[in-house]
Parts: structure tokens; C-alpha cells; sequence
């Protein structure tokens, strides 16, 4: 799979456990994470400019696998992730907080990166954002196209994950597929593990920077691959 915007994330856990002497599945699945960030800070297999894709991504898939030991890439990618930057949509920026916004900065990588994801012709994708603010991503026209692929998660959904945040989700998973596995989103009618037994979230911060506001919980990035697998096993995404 590949992992573009967020940082060196729970997939990579997840691909050790799957490739592990100790993994459990009969199957043997081994999974590799391609990541891809611009802050080094994040640890990511790239640490590059999303929106200047063309001048690294060859030389970066071809030491990727040469690295693995893996046949040359002539496949497709089973699975793209991707988390575009949200700060030019967040709500902090619209209202001036931490300065000027910048749209059609944020408009720009959202473009590249989703042509980033085309060339790397993944059989599934998924796409996150921010979910609160008056010019979310999920608001501007260019994502009319995918509305009915949209759907709203809520962060402390994913036990342990204190950190209330909604964010915005686009799949070609099946409406069904991700509605079966995906924990409904918190409300005071479905409220989180981590609300029902203490009655707060301890973080609800919704422009939160840095590795840990990146990262998500390592259920999340699970339930992710495993929709993805159930995906591509039922051949619901088609054949190639
Ligand atoms: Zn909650």
C-alpha cells in the first residue's frame, strides 16, 4: 500500500505484524508501506513535496523495492491512502487565528496528490479531511463529483483514541462494506468508550499538529486495510 500526507503511521505496525514469524493469518499476507511525507519529522519512507511528485516518485518506488527485495513495480498498488495537509481549510485559518489562509495553496496539493493517487492505480483509495469548517475540502466544487463516495467518521470511534475529531472520508470501498465494518460515528446517543467511562475527551483540538495529532489510532489503519482486502477479495472493485 501507500500512505501519502500522514506521516509514518499505525500501517507500518500493522505490515510488521502481518509480515511477522508470529502473525496469525493462515494467509500469509505481507504487506508493504510506501509512505510519503514533506516533514522528515514524520518518518516517512519519502520525505517529499506531494505536489512535486514526478521529480521523486521513480527513483523512490524502484529503491522502495529494491530495498524489499521485490520484483520490479509492474503492478498496481492494492490500496492508496491519502491526507491531504488540513490547515488551508481549517477553521483556525478561516477566521484568522493563525494567519492568512491559504485555498488555493491547499486546492493545489489536493489536485496533485489525487493525480499522484491515479498513477499509482490503486484497486482501493481513500482519501480523509477535516470535517468541521465553513470551506472544508468536503464543501469545495471540486469534490462534487465524489459525493456519494463520502463518509463521516468520528476519531474516538477507534478505541484507545481520546482525540475527538471528525473527519471526512472518500472510498471506492462499497457503502456497504464500509458501513459493516467502520464503528458508527460518537454521539450522544453512540458515545465512545473513552467518553462513556470518563465523560470527557481529554483532546478535542481539530487543528492539531505534529506526529501524535497525524497519527491514527492503530484500529483505524486495521479496519482501513481490512476493508481494502475485503474489497479486492470480492472483486467488487474489478480485475485488471
Ligand atoms: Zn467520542
Amino acid at each position: 500500500m501507500a500512505n501519502l500526507g500522514s506521516g509514518r503511521n499505525a500501517f507500518e505496525d500493522l505490515a510488521r505484524l502481518m509480515g511477522g514469524p508470529r502473525s496469525k493469518d493462515a494467509a500469509k499476507i505481507t504487506m508493504h508501506v510506501f509512505s510519503v511525507d514533506d516533514n522528515p519529522a514524520f518518518g516517512a519512507t519519502v520525505s517529499g513535496d506531494l505536489t512535486k511528485w514526478r521529480s521523486w516518485l521513480g527513483p523512490a518506488l524502484r529503491k522502495f523495492m529494491r530495498e524489499r527485495g521485490l520484483p520490479e513495480m509492474t503492478a498496481r498498488f492494492d490500496y492508496v491512502h491519502f491526507s491531504p495537509t488540513c490547515s488551508p481549510f481549517s477553521i483556525l485559518k478561516q477566521t484568522g487565528v493563525s494567519g492568512e489562509r491559504h485555498l488555493e495553496e491547499g486546492v493545489w496539493l489536493v489536485l496533485l496528490g489525487m493525480a499522484l493517487v491515479l498513477e499509482l492505480n490503486p484497486r482501493v483509495y481513500t482519501l480523509e479531511s477535516s470535517w468541521r469548517g465553513k470551506q472544508t475540502l468536503r464543501t469545495l466544487p471540486l469534490m462534487e463529483p465524489l459525493a456519494s463516495a463520502m463518509h463521516r467518521l468520528s476519531l474516538c470511534s477507534f478505541h484507545p483514541c481520546d482525540y475527538h475529531k471528525f473527519g471526512t472520508w472518500w472510498t471506492n470501498v462499497p457503502r456497504t462494506v464500509w458501513t459493516d465494518r467502520m464503528p458508527r460515528e460518537c454521539s450522544e446517543r453512540n458515545l465512545c468508550l473513552h467518553k462513556l467511562w470518563t465523560f470527557h475527551h481529554r483532546r478535542v483540538m481539530e487543528n492539531g499538529q505534529g506526529p501524535e495529532a497525524a497519527a491514527f489510532p492503530e484500529t483505524l489503519c486495521r479496519l482501513l486495510v481490512e476493508v481494502a482486502m475485503a474489497t479486492i477479495r470480492w472483486h467488487l472493485v474489478g480485475d485488471d
